[in-house]
């Protein structure tokens, strides 16, 4: 039994979007679980982490990113993108669809699809790089596919499958809608690429009239993966669904700004997820959801606590995982963090407020520490945890 006292943490922040802030100052975790979180805790542990002070949060849950291959990314042809993200704070990653893998056709058939996710299931289930949980295996939903694969994908323990390349135009033969509902009956969630034609140029157009028909758990991408759909429909999905909805990174500013308004309008806080949508043509961005938050928070004036829960208990939750909280029995995810020397902030929430990036001073994954001291891919915190 391995266990790990995190002492005199500043603020909080849970993942709980109706709770964001916790008033505690320490974390007690005991073989990779969170058991306790609360005042002056003292329980004795192999070791400690003084935080001194900075500001501890859920690690990051990046709604939608594209793992291919281990490390590699063909989007971009490199290597090591997962554990610089890691150092970017992020410590799970959810799939939305291995479409890079090179010579993949595109559409893939039906067979080809499923068995992409079951290999690549398989090999994350078997490959955690720096630790960072990788959930993959996510099912590019084309025609063709049986209830029998659905008992297949079950049965390896896929969590999610997508619309990206369905052709809409065979929509009154009603397999999308079987299709969800078979995913429903076995506890798996759907996902929808929302809005433009992606980088693969054989996406297919989604706004309100195809997710009102599909209804799929979660609008990937609504503010734009790159494009986004036209804002009218945008704003009716706020308004009038109660549809997960992502805000990557990679979208478009604008529709995020409107986005951040809607969702204050009709306090949408809890349906609201942040991911990347990267690797891709955007790049490789291990900041990209500090700068998510960042924007939400200070362009889109949402406080900046809510919009962290947006991109880890939000994440978790609506993709069916324990990941993104800070809480007694949860996996022990968490990252501590601070202003960045120079910066006009006083701490890392008020740097999300102010626009700021903060600096990463540790990450931990399952109780594991992957990063002490500093990051490597942002400027180093003003102050640091120390860890004995
Ligand atoms: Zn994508």
């Amino acid at each position: 039994m391995s266990s790990l006292l995190i002492q005199n943490i500043g603020a909080l922040v849970t993942g709980d979007i109706d709770k964001p802030l916790a008033s505690a100052d320490s974390i007690y975790v005991e073989d990779g679980v969170i058991r306790a979180v609360g005042k002056n805790l003292s329980q004795r542990a192999d070791s400690v982490i003084d935080a001194q002070g900075i500001t501890a949060i859920p690690g990051l849950v990046d709604s939608h990113s594209h793992p291919s291959i281990g490390e590699y990314t063909p989007a971009q042809n490199s290597l090591s993108w997962i554990t610089n993200y890691m150092h970017g704070g992020v410590t799970a990653l959810i799939s939305a669809g291995e479409l890079h893998i090179p010579g993949l056709p595109l559409p893939p058939d039906a067979r080809t699809a499923l068995s992409l996710a079951l290999v690549t299931k398989r090999c994350y289930d078997n490959l955690r790089p720096s630790g960072v949980k990788v959930f993959a295996g996510t099912l590019l939903l084309v025609p063709g596919l049986s209830e029998k694969d659905f008992d297949e994908i079950a049965a390896a323990g896929i969590r999610l499958v997508k619309f990206i390349f369905y052709d809409y135009s065979l929509l009154p033969n009603g397999e999308a809608e079987r299709y969800v509902r078979w995913a429903h009956a076995r506890g798996i969630k759907v996902k929808i690429h929302s809005g433009g034609v992606s980088r693969s140029g054989v996406s297919q157009i989604a706004g309100w009239e195809i997710v009102s028909r599909i209804k799929p758990d979660i609008i990937g991408h609504i503010t734009g993966g790159p494009i986004p759909m036209a804002e009218a429909e945008m704003i009716r999905i706020v308004a009038e669904t109660d549809h997960y909805v992502e805000s990557c990174s990679s979208g478009n500013y604008r529709m995020a700004l409107v986005l951040a308004r809607a969702v204050k309008q009709h306090n949408a806080y809890r349906r609201v997820l942040i991911g990347t949508d990267t690797p891709g043509g955007t790049g490789i961005i291990p900041r990209g959801i500090l700068r998510e938050v960042s924007y939400l928070s200070s362009v889109g004036e949402i406080p900046p606590e809510k919009v962290l829960c947006m991109a880890t208990g939000n994440v978790g939750r609506a993709h069916g995982l324990d990941i993104g909280f800070i809480q007694e029995g949860r996996p022990a995810d968490i990252v501590l963090l601070h202003k960045i020397t120079g910066s006009v902030a006083e701490d890392a929430l008020d740097c999300f407020a102010k626009g700021d990036l903060p600096g990463i001073s540790t990450v931990i994954i399952d109780g594991e520490v992957r990063v002490a001291g500093r990051s490597q891919q942002t400027p180093p915190p003003e102050r640091a945890a120390t860890h004995k």
